[in-house]
């Protein structure tokens, strides 16, 4: 069995990230895909669950969990810290999961630079005002986190170009059938499917 597949995916806040990954997610009759639940010390939004959406930390929780090296990757995000569970994502990896990570750019460098072979997905609004509509929308933050959200979105936006997939979010259903199909031409790679079909290969590739 070959290892999943690690997939990230980072957009400005507001792009859809978490709408496109539950979507894919519900979407998925099968067992085989699963989001990373992070640790934050950002508060609980409402709506938000314990262990589902978040490990919510403390701030003293947040940095002992960092000196014994738990996490994959950690930043610092409008001013919160978030990081990604080293053991956890192994251990999908190795049961052959694809496990996707709706990190920020730096989390994203941090993976790249562990596991190359991680690839990278990048959400983009269609533009700004919609993306301060959709932060509006959500209606979970207050307006001066909306408008920090806002002010640094140009900065995550910028970070594009390191990521191997871009998809543009502007009609949802459009936006789900592009990032279904990411994932389908990886599966479909050389290397995955060899060792998907190892038996049936090697009886094609027998010797009469
Ligand atoms: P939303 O994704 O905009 O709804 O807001 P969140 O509060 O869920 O995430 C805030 C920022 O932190 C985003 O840029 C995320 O990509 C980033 N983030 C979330 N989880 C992690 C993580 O585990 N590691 C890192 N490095 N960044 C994260
Ligand atoms: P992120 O995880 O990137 O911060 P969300 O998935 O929470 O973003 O989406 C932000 C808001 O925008 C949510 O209220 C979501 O329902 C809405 N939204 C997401 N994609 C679209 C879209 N293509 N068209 C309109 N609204 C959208
Ligand atoms: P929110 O506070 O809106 O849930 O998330 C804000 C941002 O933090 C999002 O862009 C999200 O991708 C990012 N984020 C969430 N978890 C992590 C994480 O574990 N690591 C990193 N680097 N970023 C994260």
């Amino acid at each position: 069995m070959s290892k999943g597949t690690l997939y990230i995916v980072s957009a400005p806040s507001g792009a859809g990230k978490s709408s496109l990954i539950n979507a894919l997610l519900e979407t998925n009759p099968t067992y085989d895909m699963k989001v990373s639940v992070s640790h934050t010390t950002r508060g609980m939004r409402p709506g938000e669950v314990h262990g589902v959406h978040y490990n919510f930390v403390s701030v003293e929780e947040f940095k002992e969990l960092a000196a014994q090296d738990a996490f994959l990757e950690h930043a610092e995000v409008f001013g919160n810290f978030y990081g990604t569970s080293r053991l956890w994502i192994e251990q999908q990896l190795n049961k052959g999961i694809d496990v996707f990570l709706d990190i920020d750019w730096q989390g994203a460098q941090q993976i790249r630079t562990l596991m190359p072979q991680a690839k990278s997905i990048f959400i983009l609004p269609p533009s700004k005002d919609e993306l301060e509509r959709r932060l509006n929308a959500r209606g979970q933050d207050s307006e001066a986190v909306i408008a920090r959200r806002m002010d640094e979105a140009r900065s995550e936006i910028s970070h594009f170009t390191e990521y191997d997939y871009v998809i543009v979010n502007d009609d949802f259903d459009v936006a789900l059938i592009d990032f279904k199909a990411i994932i389908r031409a990886e599966r479909l790679k050389q290397d995955k499917q060899a060792a998907k079909y190892s038996s049936m290969l090697a009886a094609l590739l027998a010797q009469q």
